[in-house]
């Protein structure tokens, strides 16, 4: 981690930007004593970062000589870079690059042949990553942020060995390496860099926009109260940036939204460029509930009615590709039964549990229901389809037989929450998950511990079996009060 009292701008300040604005400015200006402990999942996520990375150079010291630095980014391992560097040793691990104000650590520093003010020599930046450097599996166009990290730490280069690296690399989760021209993603890379200027120096405080990102932010506590102490209409689910345009025609509040005239947003002067009538009337009648601070269904939710109906929900590990349990609810005629689950401890195992689920998938019958919540399931089931070839006619069957409770949510009702997420929606309507600090990504990191010592952490399997089974305990509430408050 890199202290950021005297150096502003750092490698992850372009990465921050990317996901809030705000973040970037929180960071530097915001009030140490409003920020929270990194979340027990982020932990995790840096320690399997670290891992990967870990392996990745045990695989390249085999083939070249490497020199780390070690130590906290610091003046003193800023000179042990500098030293390294001038002794042209082919690849440093862990350098600090300092210029000015300005720090970075790239992954690697590798020695480029060519003419810069460290001799016949110059280096360039390669980072390792733990996930795919590219936006998709078929683009060769790197992820934005990546990007624009290495750029950042091209910059410092320049300054410091004279000599501006003309490509980068990134080694991906798989061991790829993709090589890129820094000149291609430089147009964007002002554009960015000047937004974090403005941040950093002009002290512009972007306002905070109440999303999804917050939920693993440090600042998440001062950020909704600003937000809650202003009403501001970010607060409302899938507002977002769009907030700006509904200031400008002078919308303010989620007061002020809930008591707008439609017709009148239609036309000039208030008119709102490529907002149709349709999301005007869904803005006002999400402020209003927001106001009345009571959910509604506003239009009839679509759920047939079944004998067998099914609540099945996953857990996985999405760092590893791993589902580790498959858990279901039944109830027959109204009568809730016991909770089942196939559970997959080793990666080996998975194939085993979804062979299981498969045959469960077997038994319903084609009038039974399977809700679950949220798209994953349905993503999940079909990547294990495919994985482990396991009949496509059964997969078929579940998606004859499946409902996405979280969509049957989204188009029927209205709640006054930020997310429309099973967590938010079941605690508002009084249900309580065991575990205070529950949800999917709290139950990976309990995973991986169990996993590490299934022995000394058995109570930790124990709090992901119940985890999962409120989850689907938490559908049946929320699935309840729809089919109860539908009109
Ligand atoms: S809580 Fe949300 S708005 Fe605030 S800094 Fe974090 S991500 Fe940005």
């Amino acid at each position: 981690m890199i202290p950021q009292s005297q150096y502003k701008i750092s490698a992850s300040s372009f990465y921050d930007l990317s996901r809030c604005r705000r973040r970037v400015y929180m960071d530097l200006h915001g009030n140490p004593e409003e920020k929270s402990e990194h979340s027990e999942f982020l932990q995790l996520l840096w320690k399997r970062g670290f891992q990967i990375e870990k392996k990745v150079l045990d695989q390249i010291v085999k083939e070249k000589p490497v020199c780390a630095v070690e130590g906290i980014a610091s003046l003193e391992t800023f000179e042990q870079t500098l030293a390294l560097m001038k002794q042209g040793v082919p690849l440093i691990y862990q350098g600090v690059l300092i210029f000015q104000d300005k720090i970075g650590r790239p992954d690697l520093l590798q020695r480029t042949e060519g003419k810069s003010g460290l001799g016949g020599y110059y280096y360039s930046p390669c980072d390792i990553k733990s996930g795919r450097a590219t936006r998709s599996k078929d683009s060769e166009d790197l992820k934005s942020h990546y990007a624009n990290q290495m750029l950042f730490y091209a910059e410092l280069l320049e300054a410091i060995q004279g000599r501006k690296p003309e490509q980068g690399s990134i080694i991906q989760v798989d061991g790829e390496i993709m090589i890129f021209d820094m000149d291609d993603y430089f147009s964007d890379y002002e554009e960015v860099k000047a937004s974090v200027h403005a941040i950093v120096y002009d002290k512009d405080e972007p306002e905070p926009l109440i999303g999804g990102v917050c939920k693993e932010c440090v600042w998440s506590k001062p950020c909704l109260k600003w937000a809650e102490d202003k009403r501001d209409p970010s607060l409302l689910f899938y507002m977002g940036k769009q907030k700006y345009k509904l200031r400008e025609k002078g919308i303010h509040t989620i007061e002020d939204l809930a008591k707008i005239d439609v017709q009148a947003f239609l036309r000039p002067p208030l008119k709102i460029h490529r907002v149709a009538e349709d999301t005007l009337l869904q803005w006002k009648r999400r402020a209003q509930v927001w106001v009345d601070g009571r959910p509604i269904v506003h239009t009839s939710p679509n759920l047939r009615s079944a004998r067998r109906e099914v609540f099945y929900d996953i857990e996985d590990d999405p760092s590893s590709n791993h589902v580790y349990l498959h858990g279901f609810i039944e109830r027959i005629d109204g009568k809730t039964g016991e909770f089942k689950s196939f559970l997959a401890i080793e990666p080996l195992e998975e194939k085993r549990a979804a062979k299981e689920t498969w045959a469960y998938i077997e038994t319903l019958s084609e009038k039974d229901i399977i809700y679950h919540y949220g798209s994953y399931e349905n993503t999940k089931l079909s990547h294990l389809q495919k994985k482990y070839s396991l009949p496509e006619e059964t997969f078929q069957k579940f998606r004859r037989l499946h409902v996405d409770l979280c969509e049957v949510v989204k188009q029927s009702s209205d709640w006054p929450l930020t997310s429309y997420g099973i967590k938010s929606i079941a605690k508002f309507l009084g249900f309580r998950w065991t575990s205070e600090d529950a949800s999917g990504a709290n139950s990976i990191a309990w995973y991986t511990d169990y996993q590490k010592d299934p022995v000394g952490n058995k109570d930790l399997l124990e709090k992901i079996l119940t985890y999962n089974r409120e989850d689907c305990e938490a559908m049946i509430v929320v699935h309840d009060w729809l089919s109860m408050n539908s009109k």
